[in-house]
């Protein structure tokens, strides 16, 4: 995602600042789980919106529940076509996750221990990665899942042509 997208959404949303695993989790530079403060937002521009709504829902949720935003992104990125944002909660460590995947390609991701509003979080980013699949990757309108490319993507029918020629 191209970074003028990416410090609107830092932003809006003070939890989607990179580097936060290093600066105040680990106090190690450098530390190997930390992708998100490597590379950002891994998808095309056109999942802005869709990050957005996720971030939205998300800040919302605690907002509710009357507490600071306490979770840590792991790394956003696009797998088999859709959005995959991994994160965990800051008083975890990211060794806790377990991710099973099942037959259809999607994973199911297993925190024990973790409180309703944990919980709730996990839904909201299932609920957005799912959505993903129906928002164009490159432009942001209306796609489908395409599995004939080189790499499944979800791309709407003017891209999907355009990439298709190629
Ligand atoms: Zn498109």
């Amino acid at each position: 995602m191209k970074r003028e997208l990416e410090l609107k959404i830092t932003e809006e949303f003070p939890f989607m600042r990179r580097g936060k695993n290093i600066d105040e989790q680990r106090k190690e530079v450098g530390h190997i789980s930390d992708l998100y403060g490597a590379f950002g937002c891994g998808v095309g521009d056109g999942w802005y919106e869709v990050i957005r709504g996720l971030c939205r829902d998300i800040t919302e949720a605690y907002t509710k529940a009357g507490l600071p935003v306490d979770i840590i992104v792991d790394q956003v990125k696009e797998k088999f076509g859709t959005l995959r944002f991994y994160y965990h909660p800051e008083a975890h460590d990211p060794g806790i996750h377990a991710f099973v995947s099942v037959s259809d390609g999607k994973s199911i991701r297993i925190m024990p221990g973790i409180s309703e509003l944990h919980k709730e979080v996990a839904e909201i980013v299932q609920k957005w990665e799912k959505e993903s699949s129906n928002v164009c990757e490159k432009c942001g309108i209306a796609g489908d899942l395409r599995k004939d490319l080189s790499w499944v993507l979800t791309l709407c029918d003017s891209c999907y042509a355009r990439l298709s020629k190629k």
